[in-house]
């Protein structure tokens, strides 16, 4: 049975993935930063349905708590084959009023997340000429985003991140690709307010309606198997761009 660890999977998006690969089969760590109770009510859950899950809080921009993260999944669940890098935070307001310290709370949540997590991983991934690394990107990885610098920068970043990794790891059987979900229904874009989203759905998305968690859990799970793709970033936003 394979191992994946899910980053910021107490809820949202990561905790869709953590649900559709546990179901799937995989043995699953949840983690997030703050809401354990979400996190062990989905573990619960998850458990009840015979799945194979632990939870762990730990700040992914916190090398010393990734790293011990990891080495608990390796001792009660086994080494990490899938890593989904999901964990992120958004802070939209207008470039000038970017303290510096959101700025690099951003880098080091979006992306030394990223960086901190792949480098736990990776020994035993090298050592088995296999693994799959999944990064939680944006359409505003993709595309430019007022009042959404940092967020944007930090998404563009794990792309490039993704594609200059899948290029350096192939040749060890290592993939490495990148979701690039648009508006998905989550904590993360209520702060738009209800009528906002409401507009941006109906004016904005070709098919209508705002993304939900668990269509972008389907992309990952279709990454975690697509044995030949690597180094792609696959768009999940209803059309929004085109
Ligand atoms: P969300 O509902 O706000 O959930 C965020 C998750 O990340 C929570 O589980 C949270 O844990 C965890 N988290 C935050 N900071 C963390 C840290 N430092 N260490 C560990 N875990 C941390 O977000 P979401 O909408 O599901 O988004 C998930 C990912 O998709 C993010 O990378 C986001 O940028 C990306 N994305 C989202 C959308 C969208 O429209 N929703 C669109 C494009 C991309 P706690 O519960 O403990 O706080």
């Amino acid at each position: 049975m394979s191992v994946a660890l899910v980053t910021g999977s107490s809820r949202g998006i990561g905790a869709a993935c953590a649900q559709a690969l546990a179901r799937s089969g995989y043995k699953v760590c949840i983690n997030c930063i703050e809401r354990m109770d979400l996190a062990q009510a989905l573990a619960d859950r998850l458990r009840e349905e015979g799945c194979q899950v632990i939870c762990h809080q730990a700040d992914v921009a916190d090398s010393a708590a990734v790293n011990e993260m990891v080495r608990r999944i390796e001792r009660e669940l086994g080494p990490v084959d899938l890593l989904v890098n999901n964990a992120g935070i958004a802070r939209p307001e207008q470039f000038q009023d970017i303290a510096p310290e959101t700025w690099k709370r951003l880098f080091d949540v979006n992306l030394g997340g990223c960086f901190n997590t792949i480098q736990a991983v990776l020994p035993h991934m090298l050592h088995e000429h296999a693994g799959c690394i999944v990064n939680m990107s944006s359409i505003w990885g993709q595309h430019g985003a007022s009042c959404e610098v940092a967020y944007a920068s930090t998404k563009h970043a794990i792309i490039g991140l993704s594609r200059s990794l899948a290029a350096e790891l192939a040749p060890t059987g290592i993939r490495v690709n990148c979701v690039a979900p648009g508006v998905i229904d989550t904590d993360m874009v209520q702060v738009l307010g209800q009528e906002t989203l409401d507009n941006l759905a109906q004016e904005q998305i070709p098919l209508g309606r705002l993304g939900k968690a668990e269509e972008i859990a389907e992309t990952v799970l279709y990454l975690a198997r697509a044995g030949y793709t690597t180094g792609q970033v696959i768009t999940v936003d209803g059309g929004f761009i085109i």
